[in-house]
């Protein structure tokens, strides 16, 4: 069928919660995507930093293949192999020491939240909930995981929203330490703020946060939804600024295209769940937990991660070189894969110029572009786009 045949029946059946671009995807293979007219495009949106390895990844094909014919749902009622198996490779990879499994990003920050609030009341004290985020941070859609996004855009129309956050600008020191009470459970930040608009905080911020964290004995909360599985170069995004999280969440890169979410913790912290205090009727379901085993156990193969960094640097050089002779581009930033261009105008027509020419980007507010590629793109892919991008901002 059609492109704009599908196009109208998009417009006539679902809820109008996107701006979509009218374009109609429908098959995937490495960085490359194709529409329902035939039209080839290089994917630097990767869905959202969601298809880490590319698309239709044959390690996480297979798996998901191998699982659908083996077993697809049980509850966790029972204890399920893809899914122990999945949390013995995220242990083993970074500074958690347990594992809580659900379905997306906001799922798994609302989870961070209350287990956050169960510690605190449990083992710092009765009147200790607040958790202090951060100006431009996102978190999710959910009633909680809004009301600890510091962007006024996805909170409004909404309240009342439950309480327990306050908000300081990103990268502010000083604002932090005047905003922590004797309520103060925890911090809560994106290492490198991505819906805001790839925004990475100055100096030696995050290490500084961390610093505060363990002065006054506070959770160091981090969101790692879209900085983590690789992106910033490293499996998570805080391993590159030296900090220890206690607790971390992980979504849109951990299934490589399938829907899962996960909470990390230090032994500690994790704890505080007893049975009863949480749960996820999908959480770590056998289908998506060895679709994110197949992930992670590319992402740790030797090299991976130093090809991430390098090809990082390389792309933003790029970046930077092509920025100099345009009157237009404010500012070139980002770490690992996870990059962008802030321009002096709206974004809108770059994109669209960038789409007709066979790229695939990501606003990211009025201004910014966002390229997010999959983890797995080549040098002379990013030539490619390098090319076009120069063309388009001329
Ligand atoms: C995308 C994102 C979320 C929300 O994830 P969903 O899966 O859409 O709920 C939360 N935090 C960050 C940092 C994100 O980038």
């Amino acid at each position: 069928m059609e492109a704009s045949l599908w196009i109208d029946l998009s417009q006539r059946y679902l809820m109008t919660t996107y701006r979509r671009y009218p374009v109609v995807l429908v098959r995937g293979r490495g960085i490359r995507v194709w529409d329902a007219d035939g039209k080839e495009y290089m994917d630097f949106g990767a869905g959202i930093a969601v298809c880490s390895l590319g698309h239709c990844h044959p390690r996480v094909v297979k798996a998901i293949q191998e699982q659908a014919a083996t077993l697809l749902h049980v509850s966790n009622l029972y204890h399920i192999v893809p899914q122990i198996e999945l949390s013995k490779l995220l242990v083993e990879h970074t500074f958690a020491q347990r594992v809580f499994f659900c379905n997306s990003g906001a799922e798994a920050n609302e989870a961070a939240i209350k287990l956050a609030r169960l510690y605190a009341r449990r083992f710092m004290g009765d009147d200790r909930f607040e958790i202090i985020a951060m100006k431009g941070s996102f978190h999710g859609r959910t009633m909680m995981t809004m009301a600890a996004t510091g962007q006024e855009k996805v909170r409004k129309g909404f309240d009342p929203l439950p309480p327990g956050f306050v908000h300081v600008p990103f990268g502010d020191l000083e604002a932090l330490e005047k905003a922590l009470t004797p309520k103060t459970c925890g911090i809560m930040l994106e290492v490198v703020q991505g819906e805001g608009g790839v925004v990475v905080p100055p100096g030696d911020y995050v290490q500084r946060v961390a610093r505060i964290c363990d002065r006054e004995g506070l959770l160091l909360m981090v969101d790692e939804v879209q900085t983590g599985m690789g992106r910033l170069g490293t499996l998570l995004g805080h391993e590159r600024f030296g900090v220890t999280p206690h607790i971390a969440t992980l979504a849109k890169g951990l299934g490589g295209g399938v829907a899962i979410g996960a909470l990390l913790a230090v032994e500690e912290v994790a704890r505080a769940f007893e049975p009863g205090t949480h749960a996820s009727t999908f959480g770590g379901n056998p289908l998506a937990c060895a679709a994110g085993k197949a992930v992670v156990e590319v992402m740790i193969q030797p090299g991976f991660m130093e090809a991430v960094r390098e090809k990082g640097r390389y792309f933003l050089e790029g970046l930077k070189a092509l920025a100099i002779s345009k009157a237009w581009v404010r500012e070139v930033r980002g770490m690992g894969l996870m990059l962008a261009v802030e321009l002096d105008r709206p974004s809108a027509p770059v994109i669209r110029a960038l789409m007709d020419r066979g790229f695939l980007t990501i606003p990211s507010g009025d201004r910014v572009v966002r390229f997010l590629p999959p983890l797995v793109v080549e040098k002379d892919e990013i030539d490619c786009f390098l090319k076009a991008l120069d063309e388009v901002l001329e």
